[in-house]
């Protein structure tokens, strides 16, 4: 009851979306391509206000971030040292009867009776014959025919067109996945599918020209760690962050523009000293104590701290654009779900109509946002894969170390020798290797040198403007033009992120004065903001339409503007207000700055 609820209101979302052209299908007159969406003229200002409200809060707010536009199609050297090239991978099944492909992990386990075949031979032709083994999972409450059928059907595709089929036993099964839920056909073996785009650069197909398209915007933040820090004069802690297209050759786009093939990400990797430092330099490390914000960045962090606060810090950016706590879910990743070189993960969730639900019955959340703390894992990878040294020289160490007794220098690093020896090993250098450059390493802490760790908030655009659609869409009721009740349908976005900010409406177009005055409040407001003019139709329906739109403020010029209703309120114009429907006088050379407050 819940589901069909929620699909349908999904259904209204998408329908909406197409209908205002907030998003639709790409290449939508040839069919459409599956995995790729346009946005239009909604979804494209949606969008660029969201990107652009990152932007301004993750690196042109703050005096330690700085920004990067990297391109898409890098040295394909770059995914060997990030590891993509060998395991961005997902594990694929096909349908033996449709060849429909699925993702094996998010197949729903099933329950039921298998039925197993042998093979089968071909009842007027006895010299065709399979001894190829066959199963479908038989659904509670239907006849075993339809097993039998879909066998039939199966061996049919390999040739045996009046199957008589050989050995069937039965067995009960709980909690597969190995079989297609639609139909209940066995699945192939499951095999692993790379889910990178690749392409070739210049005019000879081969292998040494082969490229990929970026799967992340991450690792060009890696690759020009040195260069940045370099020439923005940054000392760590300090963070680079990128904006811009990702692609992924996702086995099963779906949910709308939830998984998408091109999409586009918002990522900060903000890099920070390996704890040993901090406490070199500090004499201690703090971690969190207690939960909640931990307040302004300090010296003596270490990389817990530093985590925490960027969880905090980007659970804060969603709620300021609307996006209410109880929407969201944080999510902690358990040990056995971390990537080996993360040491914590947090995923921010948001509840999505489409989520799936827990226990309780409340929806789980899907993916916004993760935020990670890679450890010194990446840009060691590149370090090794390139050759070029990514660790920083920090004079404030060095000086720290002097100062510290034989004991406390011993103790820091061992710690650092031991963490550097466990990435080298895991990352496939042999043992006595490992040892002696991680105590090289260990030695060069002292001289203030290592590699930064790095901590990870990467988010995605599409997820989030989806989020933002799903959260603003409304229904309530409202008066049309005759005073009757008539359902309204409403996108509350929050005004920082709204497409369209103010829509500016002469009451009647055919009155000149009100034009002119409508045009001239309309050029008023342009500088600052998004604005819509429009005067078709009846006011009621043109502020239905500004609704759907989820434009927060309609101003509307009327006769009261022009003085006809007294001096009082000449040059004054209505505004109303999106959500209450409350309408106001407002002087117009007040209106601007009153807007402009309502807007940032
Ligand atoms: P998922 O588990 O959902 O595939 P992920 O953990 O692989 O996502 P990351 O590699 O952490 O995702 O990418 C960071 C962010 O990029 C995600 O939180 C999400 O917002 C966005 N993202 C990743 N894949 C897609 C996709 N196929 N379509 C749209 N956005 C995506």
């Amino acid at each position: 009851m819940a589901e069909s609820k929620a699909n349908d209101l999904m259904e209204r979302i998408v329908s909406l979306c197409k209908r205002r052209g907030f998003v639709f299908q790409s290449s939508e007159i040839y069919g459409g391509i599956n995995g790729f969406w346009d946005y239009g003229p909604l979804g494209a200002e949606l969008k660029r206000n969201v990107k652009d409200f990152w932007w301004r809060v993750m690196t042109q707010k703050r005096d330690d971030v700085v920004g990067l536009d990297a391109t898409i199609i890098m040295h394909p050297k770059i995914w060997e040292a990030s590891g993509h090239a060998t395991t961005f991978a997902d594990p694929m099944v096909d349908c033996l009867l449709t060849k429909k492909r699925f993702r094996a992990d998010q197949i729903e386990p099933q329950s039921g009776i298998a039925y197993h075949y042998g093979g089968a031979e071909d009842s007027t032709d006895k010299t065709k014959t399979s001894r190829e083994p066959y199963s479908v999972l038989l659904a509670p409450g239907k006849h075993p025919d339809s097993a039998r059928k879909a066998a039939r059907q199966f061996y049919a595709q390999r040739g045996i067109t009046e199957a008589r089929l050989l050995e069937e036993r039965t067995e009960k099964v709980e909690n597969s996945i190995r079989f297609n839920p639609e139909n209940g056909s066995l699945l192939t073996e499951p095999r692993l599918f790379n889910l990178m785009f690749k392409t070739c650069v210049g005019p000879v197909e081969s292998a040494e020209s082969t490229a990929y398209l970026r799967p992340e915007t991450a690792q060009a933040i890696f690759a020009q760690f040195k260069t940045v820090a370099e020439v923005s004069r940054q000392k760590v802690p300090f963070g680079i962050c990128q904006i811009g297209k990702a692609f992924r050759n996702e086995i099963n786009p779906r949910n709308f523009t939830f998984r998408s093939r091109e999409f586009e990400q918002m990522e900060l990797e903000f890099f920070i000293r390996p704890d040993e430092a901090v406490e070199a330099i500090c004499g201690s490390v703090a971690r969190p104590a207690s939960p909640g914000h931990p307040g302004e960045p300090q010296a003596n962090w270490g990389w817990q701290m530093w985590h925490k606060y960027w969880v905090e810090e980007r659970l804060a950016f969603y709620e300021s654009i609307g996006l209410p706590r109880t929407t969201l879910v944080e999510y902690w990743q358990k040990p056995e779900e971390l990537a080996h070189y993360a040491r914590a993960t947090v995923d921010i969730l948001y509840k999505f109509p489409f989520s799936k639900r827990d226990a309780a019955g409340e929806l789980a959340g899907e993916e916004l946002e993760g935020i990670a703390a890679r450890s010194d894992f990446d840009l060691s990878q590149h370090q090794r894969f390139s050759g070029k040294a990514m660790g920083v020289f920090d004079e404030e160490l060095k000086e720290a170390w002097a100062r510290l007794d034989e004991a406390k220098k011993a103790a820091l690093s061992k710690r650092y020798f031991e963490s550097r020896r466990n990435y080298l090993v895991k990352t496939g250098e042999d043992p006595a290797g490992a040892e002696a450059k991680a105590r090289e390493e260990a030695a060069g802490l002292g001289r203030g040198n290592y590699v930064p760790h790095v901590i990870e908030p990467s988010a995605g655009v599409d997820r989030l403007a989806l989020a933002l659609i799903c959260n603003a869409y409304g229904e309530d009721t409202a008066p049309d033009e005759k005073g009757r009740m008539e359902t309204r349908i409403v996108m509350r976005f929050h005004p920082r992120i709204a497409p369209v900010k103010a829509a500016v409406f002469p009451l009647l177009k055919n009155k000149p004065e009100l034009v002119r005055k409508a045009r001239e409040v309309r050029d008023l407001l342009r500088p600052h903001m998004t604005v819509f003019y429009d005067e078709a139709g009846a006011i009621g329906r043109r502020y239905r339409r500004q609704d759907e739109a989820g434009t927060p403020f309609g101003v509307t010029i009327d006769f009261e503007t022009l003085g006809e209703q007294g001096a009082e309120l000449k040059d004054t114009v209505t505004l109303r207000e999106r959500d209450s429907m409350k309408q106001s006088r407002v002087k117009i050379d007040t209106l601007a700055a009153l807007l402009v407050e309502r807007i940032r």
